[in-house]
């Protein structure tokens, strides 16, 4: 029988989720629903040294963020779980609240001869890898050094069990095979071979604080929470000769997952890969929430920075997959039905800031009305409560194609909720001057007269110039400065319409005894 597919995004807190993270849970997620399986959050937070406060919450505040909702592993309250029940059968999801059932797998691969103790001590190693250094040279822990260093391949039985008993400066470290091949297998970059000379002998488990390293606990938990696809960054492609060496050892080969490694989100010039500086610099997030660090150093988001969570959510799956047609546009509902890993690049990704822009936009052009109306309402409050909803919606209706953003809105749309209290000087300077002073106000007795008032028989002011001969550029130009207190702007009859007649005349009238 085909098994259940089971993925799992296993974050260590170790500061908050870099966009590239979120690909990566993304794309785990949507494998998981097209599968019909199961989307399990992990929190890989055994490097105690590495913690962040509130990197795990920051975490998946983000996923909650962009609807993705793990079927194992969080709570409806968003906690991780810590207590197993029917729907989290492998709870803790943490591993430092799982650091009890490592040990005894290490033990197991020391007793089959996989793995040995290590009782080097930290100055020991430090002092052998600055005398490597000085000769220009790396100190590794590997085949070729393990026998003349401190450990049970090298020190009589009943020493090793001496120090076992006595000293807690020791680790378990694996015994990498010596002079084998690899062979390993990716769906996405393929067949890959290695040669296990070139690996190091990781250390797997600490006596000093009864930890697993990440390579341990990352196969022990992908084992015992049955994953059928690990599904993450290229940075751990490195690591997969040793984890498919473990699962060997460890006898488990017939059920060890499939690997997918997805390929690093590139800088928008190509070269390297993507960080926080470069959002810094070109001016666009890096994270999709804020972040501020124990410094106070302040890190932008997109939720901040007024992006959909829809928009955010399109654009990344697109950073390194797409769905061989034309649609750019797709929900997160959608995107479960088309994505497949064999559709993932396995190229990097190039972010461009644009694009990421353009999602947004397209987004913010789909909003329902209401919807629009609503969110302004929320992020205005009192300063629009006198206007009706069917007002807000005509002027959010007009801007929405203006704007990138729905933050941008307050101020592209201020002169609607508010009669210009100044005029910009230049623009007084360059139109009112000449014969305009004394046309306006038979523009104004025009416009007056106009029933019914909307856009099309307000558009007729411009036959009116047209007939007089009147500077057309001028006049339109000193009727968007009464109505916005500037030369910029929608369309003036656009405007106009919404405005209604008494609140345009009024604003003409008070423009023209202003400058007058
Ligand atoms: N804890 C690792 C990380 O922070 C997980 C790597 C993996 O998915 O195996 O990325």
């Amino acid at each position: 029988m085909e098994r259940r597919r089971r993925v799992r995004f296993a974050p260590s807190p170790t500061g908050p989720l870099h966009m590239g993270g979120v690909r990566t849970a993304l794309y785990n997620y949507l494998y998981a629903k097209q599968a019909g399986g199961d989307f399990i959050l992990r929190i890989e937070d055994t490097d105690s040294q590495r913690f962040v406060p509130g990197a795990e919450e920051y975490i998946i505040e983000s996923l909650r963020w962009c609807g993705i909702f793990p079927d194992e592993g969080v709570d409806e309250n968003g906690k991780v779980v810590e207590v197993a029940s029917e729907r989290h059968p492998h709870a803790p999801y943490r591993q430092s609240q799982r650091r009890g059932i490592y040990r005894k797998y290490a033990e197991e691969l020391v007793e089959k001869g996989y793995a040995y103790y290590a009782f080097d001590s930290t100055e020991s190693l430090a002092a052998l890898r600055a005398e490597a250094e000085a000769q220009k040279k790396t100190f590794t822990y590997n085949w070729e050094t393990r026998g003349t260093l401190c450990n049970s391949l090298t020190l009589p039985t009943d020493e090793v069990a001496r120090r076992l008993a006595e000293t807690r400066d020791w680790t378990i470290r694996f015994k990498i095979p010596e002079n084998r091949t690899v062979a390993m297998d990716d769906l996405i970059r393929g067949h890959i071979e290695v040669n296990s000379n070139t690996l190091d002998d990781k250390v797997l488990w600490k006596r000093a604080d009864e930890l697993p390293t990440y390579h341990l606990a990352n196969i022990v938990d992908d084992h015992l929470m049955e994953i059928t696809e690990v599904i993450r960054g290229e940075e751990w492609l490195p690591s997969l000769p040793l984890h498919y060496l473990l699962y060997e050892a460890f006898g488990w080969q017939d059920s060890q997952p499939r690997f997918a490694h997805l390929s690093l989100l590139l800088k928008p010039d190509g070269k390297g890969k993507l960080s926080k500086r470069d959002g810094d610099r070109l001016g666009f997030p890096v994270f999709p929430l804020r972040w501020v660090n124990a410094e106070g150093e302040v890190s932008r988001g997109y939720r901040e920075d007024g992006y959909y969570p829809e928009a955010f959510v399109n654009m990344l799956a697109f950073l390194g997959w797409n769905p061989g047609t034309e649609q750019e546009i797709f929900s997160l509902d959608e995107l479960v039905k088309v994505f497949s890993l064999e559709r993932v690049v396995k190229s990097g990704a190039r972010f461009n800031p644009d694009k990421a822009k353009w999602f947004n936009q397209e987004y913010l052009r789909m909003r329902p009305t209401a919807q629009l109306v609503a969110d302004f309402r929320a992020s205005e409050g009192a300063r629009i409560a006198a206007f009706s909803d069917d007002y807000v919606g005509r002027v959010l209706d007009l801007m929405r194609e203006r704007v990138h953003f729905p933050t941008e809105f307050r101020e592209a749309t201020s002169f609607f909720f508010e009669a210009p209290a100044s005029y910009d000087e230049a623009a007084v300077a360059k139109f009112w001057k000449d014969d305009i002073p004394a046309l306006i106000p038979q523009v104004r007795e025009f416009i007056a007269g106009l029933d019914p008032f909307d856009k099309e028989h307000i558009e007729t002011v411009e036959a009116l110039i047209r007939e007089n001969g009147w500077p057309m550029g001028k006049v339109m130009n000193t009727l968007r400065l009464f109505l916005v207190g500037k030369s910029v702007g929608p369309g003036v009859a656009d405007m106009m319409a919404i405005l209604g007649k008494d609140e345009v005349l009024k604003r003409i009238d008070k423009g023209i005894t202003t400058l007058q």
